[in-house]
Parts: C-alpha cells; sequence; structure tokens
C-alpha cells in the first residue's frame, strides 16, 4: 500500500503529453494552450475614451465650472482629424480614440452644456480620467497567455482579442471504460435478483468528459479471465484504459492479473486512501505509444473518487495542462468524523460559505456504494490517516468541479 500522493506521482511520471494540433478559437474552448500567446499590438492598443462624455485638456479645469468650446465630436472607430486646443473640447464617446491635445475624458454627467458649441464642467478633472492608456494592460510582443493555460471563456475572449483564431492545442486523450462483473448489466435492461446496472461507465464517462477526453465504452467483461483479457487487449489501443471492479481480494477478482499478462507493466496495486484502496495503475509501452491503465475499485463511489484523485490529473497532463491538482480551501467541521488507520480518508461533505470563511458539514453515508449520499454534496473532506475531527475544526475540503451549480 503507497500513499496518495507518491501513486500521483507514479501516474504523472508515466504519463505522456500529447501531441499538438491546431483548432479554430471555436472548438479550443476547454482545452489547454500548448504553446505560449504573444501579442501583435497593446492593449490596449491607442488611448481610448472609456465613458461617454467630452475630450478635455485637464489643465483647462483646475476649478469647477469651467466653460470650454465644443468643436467637434468622435465616435467609436472613428479617428479623429482635429488637434484640441487650450480651452476646447470635443464630444466622445466610449471606446472612441482619444484626439491629440486631449489628455482626460469627462463623464457626460459630470457636464451641463449651455448650448450645442460649449460645455461647462461640473467638476475639476485630473491629467488621465477616463482614458484607457495605450498598453496599459500589456505590451505588444509580452505573454498573453503562458502554454499550458486553461482556455476558459476569458482567455478565448483574450486570443479573440488579440487575433489568433487558431490556436494550438493538445490532441484529447481517448479514453477506453471498460466494467467488469458477472452481476453488471446494462442500464436499459431490467436486472435479476443478483443483478445491478452498470452506473459506474455513465459516472466515469461523464468526469473523462468534463475533463476533455474521447470516451469510448468497451462494454461489460465477465469475471473470466479470457473474456477480460480480450478486451483489455483492445482497450490497450486507447490513450488510457480504466476499467471498474474486480480489484479487491475476491475469488473473482482477476483483473491484475487480466492485465499482466496483456503486458501491461503494474506500477502499484493498493493505495492508502479510503474509499479506493485497491486501485491498481499500470502502464504499457509498444510503437503505437503509452497507455496508462486504471483499475478503479467497483464500487461506485470509490471508482468515482478516484477517478478524481488519480485518472482527471493524468489526462489534464495529457493535454499539456499547466495546473493539474484541484483547488483545496480550509474549512470549519460541522459534526465529527472519525479517524481511518492507516488511510487518507474522503468523505462527502455540503460546503457553505459563511462570514468566517468556509463551513463544511459531512454527509451521512453508507459507505463506498453509496452514490445518494454523495450527489448529496458538493466536495470532500479530505483527513490524513489515523486522524478524526470534531466541532470546530480546520479541515481540508476539495470543491465539486461543479461546485458553483450544486
Ligand atoms: P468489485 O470491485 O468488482 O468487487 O465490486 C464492488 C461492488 O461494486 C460490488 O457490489 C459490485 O456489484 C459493484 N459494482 C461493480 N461494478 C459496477 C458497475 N459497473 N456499476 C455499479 N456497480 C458496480
Ligand atoms: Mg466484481
Amino acid at each position: 500500500m503507497i500513499p496518495l500522493d507518491e501513486a500521483l506521482q507514479r501516474v504523472l511520471e508515466a504519463t505522456p503529453r500529447l501531441p499538438v494540433e491546431e483548432r479554430s478559437l471555436a472548438a479550443a474552448g476547454q482545452a489547454w494552450l500548448a504553446e505560449p500567446v504573444r501579442l501583435d499590438r497593446d492593449l490596449p492598443p491607442a488611448d481610448h475614451a472609456a465613458m461617454d462624455g467630452f475630450a478635455i485638456r485637464a489643465a483647462d479645469a483646475g476649478s469647477p465650472g469651467a466653460l470650454l468650446v465644443v468643436i467637434g465630436e468622435i465616435a467609436a472607430g472613428v479617428e479623429p482629424r482635429m488637434s484640441l486646443g487650450p480651452g476646447q473640447a470635443v464630444r466622445i464617446m466610449t471606446g472612441a480614440l482619444v484626439p491629440e491635445g486631449a489628455d482626460a475624458v469627462v463623464p457626460i454627467e459630470e457636464t451641463a452644456a449651455p448650448d450645442p458649441h460649449a460645455v461647462r464642467l461640473r467638476s475639476t478633472v485630473v491629467p488621465g480620467a477616463h482614458v484607457r492608456r495605450r498598453g496599459e494592460v500589456l505590451r505588444e510582443g509580452s505573454v498573453l497567455l503562458p502554454a499550458g493555460a486553461h482556455l476558459g471563456p476569458a482567455e478565448v475572449g483574450l486570443l479573440a482579442a488579440a487575433g489568433h483564431t487558431r490556436v494550438a492545442v493538445r490532441r484529447a486523450p481517448c479514453i477506453g471504460l471498460l466494467s467488469t462483473g458477472d452481476e453488471v448489466v446494462e442500464p436499459d435492461t431490467l436486472p435479476g435478483p443478483a443483478q445491478i446496472r452498470n452506473s459506474n461507465a455513465a459516472t466515469l464517462g461523464a468526469q473523462a468528459a468534463a475533463e476533455g477526453a474521447r470516451v469510448d465504452y468497451l462494454g461489460i467483461a465477465a469475471d473470466s479471465a479470457p473474456d477480460l483479457e480480450a478486451r483489455i487487449t483492445t482497450g490497450l489501443e486507447r490513450d488510457v484504459l480504466v476499467l471498474s471492479g474486480g480489484v479487491s481480494m475476491g475469488v473473482y477478482d482477476l483483473v491484475a492479473g487480466a492485465l499482466t499478462r496483456a503486458g501491461v507493466e503494474i506500477r502499484f496495486s493498493r493505495v492508502a486512501i479510503k474509499p479506493g484502496k485497491p486501485t491498481v495503475f499500470g502502464c504499457r509501452t509498444s510503437a503505437g505509444g503509452t497507455t496508462l491503465v486504471f483499475g478503479l475499485p467497483g464500487n461506485p463511489v470509490s471508482c468515482m473518487v478516484v477517478f478524481r484523485l488519480l485518472v482527471a490529473p493524468a489526462l489534464r497532463r495529457m493535454q499539456g495542462a499547466e495546473r493539474l491538482a484541484e483547488t483545496r480551501v480550509s474549512a470549519r467541521l460541522v459534526g465529527k468524523l472519525d479517524p481511518t488507520p492507516r488511510r487518507e480518508a474522503f468523505h462527502p461533505a455540503r460546503l457553505n460559505w459563511s462570514d468566517s470563511g468556509f463551513v463544511a458539514e459531512p454527509v451521512r453515508h453508507q459507505g463506498s456504494g453509496d452514490l445518494v449520499a454523495w450527489r448529496a454534496a458538493n466536495g470532500m473532506i479530505r483527513l490524513p490517516a489515523d486522524t478524526g475531527a470534531a466541532p470546530g475544526d480546520r479541515v481540508e475540503a476539495l470543491l465539486d468541479r461543479d461546485f458553483a451549480l450544486r
């Protein structure tokens, strides 16, 4: 049994970065940038008005009540032809270029216009007021986004602003999902008394898709060595193969043996976590590249949690992510948690924000098959091995990926 940190390190050491490909900006959202992107012009590219109002010389507005002569108008998108002299003002719109000679913009709300050719300023004005200066955010040639940046809404907006309509990202990993177990049947069938529907493939597929992977469902393998081996061999054609079930100590837990016979080199097979202890990890390298293989426990909660802790970071690394770890927050515990001997423990929790920061309330659950309890949670508490927690204690918590929606 190895600690989680070491397990993650072994996974990441074995994880290759996938090849770079070019995608249209519209198709690049949620991917990770493969190369740094530099600015082709200053940001903003010129001095712009930040408000609708009047472009003036701040020196003309040293005391409130100044009366200026309005010599024209500049709309957004127009290159100004005039140059501003002392005592003059130009009517200007948000986003329009500030004319030569002007060094400030007075918002319309701070003026009174006695007639179309004159404007009275209600207050004094400092140089630079309401002007977005050329290059004040970033200079031409500087790095707008580093390699490994995740492309969310702000990032794709910046790429568009910088004229990058084609972007270099890494190929999406293809992940094969293989369920195992003689009792497991497809969700669209009516299970017999001894059967259960395959929920793990749905859960793992949703998790994989959220990490940008392409999901390839490989069906349900029987608890028989030949069937397992045949399906594993097919699965090894993918970048990642994830199995669920068949890794515990039972007579029919045949996955580890079948993996070895299929040429997978096992890197660990027991992690000091609860849930998820029987997790197996290995790789197979061939001429076609490296396949990472995860044998996750069959319990629906265990396989979901282990995917999050070990598989998701590998998928991010494959796609060149800069950040692999999840955000961890410190929360005040409401309730009590018992220690788990020799293993780090992950408990489903409801996290809420309060005046004193995050508060975490454990969700009562019936063990590692209880997906209903985990669905009521929006995060999980991480406790070190052999450590309990009492009401009011500070605990570490991980927010669910869709925390804000739950
Ligand atoms: P195993 O790891 O194969 O011993 O399975 C542990 C528990 O998870 C058993 O109760 C299985 O019935 C259940 N299980 C295994 N595979 C799945 C699956 N694909 N969907 C839902 N439950 C499963
Ligand atoms: Mg089984």
